[in-house]
């Protein structure tokens, strides 16, 4: 085999496609003078929310921005405790901390990887508020089951959305359950800005109301706060270019869909190997095709010499993270998340990845565990 580089993330083939709009944008923003929010983010806010099928979006400056302002206008206040799954990005966690509260792991499930709720009920205490589901590597939770869980305990459910752009569950929009959605548009994710953005999305009048005037100082207007906010504003370039790229959503996410498909039949009689599952409510929009093997680092050596990028996401479960040493966990509610981390590996996925890369890929996958076909 000819020996061929292939990235984890390919946002040069990404962006040549949709150069032309891309730079007429950029244009557009520099005439107009609109550098941070303005037309080109409130025309944004408004695709994006009808996207969502919500009634509102704010737009801010990152999705860890949005996730923390969300928390804290939805009333949030220091010592509470909200749960968090064990496996995700330092972001959801980091959130509920900067908005003053304390994160509570809860271990995740070995096939699904979200927040295995039958565990966070022993994790409820009488200062736990609220609950983040985490539709993690794009694939969105068990909505029904949170929402009865959240009633139950009478907790507020602030949906982390930053891998699932476009997803929803059970044929609902994801803002129809829970509170709030909150979103990144860091460069890498299915829907991508230049540089760091974010949006909380929210059908709660109220919410949205204080979230708009958070982000921008507590502002009513020009000189009249009404509390102390923060700046957590969108670009108006960013603004520009998801308004260009949010066009393509849905096409570039049914494209990862089938590079899935055609990894998972390539993949299927490998035994070393399980590929990702499917939730039958669920929609998976496949932010990261995600692995499992023993042989997992012997694997990512094999196809890194081979020029495949791989990922680990994450080889830290959070309760393991020097960040949260001072924390009181015991490591063995976190069993599932520690095995995980040992054995997911993430392969290149992206809407243009072609068929005959996945080919090579599996082939060498393939070649690795000494698999005839
Ligand atoms: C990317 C990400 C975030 C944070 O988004 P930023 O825009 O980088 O602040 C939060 N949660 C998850 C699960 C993410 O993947």
């Amino acid at each position: 085999m000819r020996k061929v580089k292939i990235p984890l993330v390919d946002l040069q083939i990404h962006h040549k496609n949709i150069k032309k709009e891309i730079n007429e944008a950029f244009k557009k923003v520099l005439k107009s003078n609109s550098f941070i929010l303005g037309n080109f983010v409130e025309e944004f806010e408004e695709n994006f929310a009808k996207y969502c099928g919500a009634k509102y979006c704010i737009a801010v400056g990152n999705g860890t921005d949005a996730l923390t302002i969300a928390l804290k206008c939805i009333g949030i206040k220091p010592k509470d405790e909200v749960l968090v799954p064990a496996n995700t990005f330092i972001a959801t966690a980091e959130a509920v901390s900067l908005a003053g509260a304390t994160p509570i792991f809860v271990d995740v499930n070995p096939d699904s990887f979200h927040i295995d709720l039958s565990k966070a009920e022993k994790k409820v205490t009488k200062k736990t508020k609220a609950i983040i589901p985490v539709h993690l590597f794009g694939q969105s939770v068990d909505m029904q089951r949170v929402t009865e869980f959240a009633k139950k305990y009478n907790l507020k459910i602030i949906q982390d959305c930053a891998q699932s752009h476009g997803a929803k569950f059970n044929g609902k929009y994801l803002v129809e359950y829970g509170d709030v959605c909150c979103y990144s548009f860091y460069p890498g994710k299915n829907l991508g800005a230049l540089g760091d953005a974010g949006a909380i999305v929210t059908n709660n009048d109220e919410l949205a109301k204080l979230c708009k005037m958070y982000r921008n100082h507590g502002r009513l207007n020009k000189y009249e706060h009404l509390f102390e906010g923060t700046n957590s504003r969108m670009d108006g370039i960013q603004g520009a270019i998801l308004n260009v790229k949010l066009k393509y959503l849905d096409e570039w996410n049914s494209l990862r869909r089938k590079n899935a498909q055609i990894y998972n039949s390539l993949l299927q009689n490998i035994s070393q190997i399980s590929t990702p599952k499917e939730l039958p409510l669920s929609d998976h929009v496949y932010h990261l095709y995600v692995i499992k093997t023993k042989e997992r680092d012997q694997l990512m050596n094999f196809l890194n010499e081979n020029q495949i990028a791989t990922g680990i996401h994450y080889p830290i479960a959070l309760p393991f993270l020097k960040a949260y040493q001072n924390y009181n966990f015991n490591p063995k509610d976190y069993q599932i998340a520690y095995k995980l981390q040992s054995e997911i590996l993430s392969l290149p996925m992206y809407p243009e990845l072609t068929e005959s890369q996945i080919v090579y890929i599996t082939k060498l996958i393939k070649k690795f565990f000494n698999f005839h076909s």
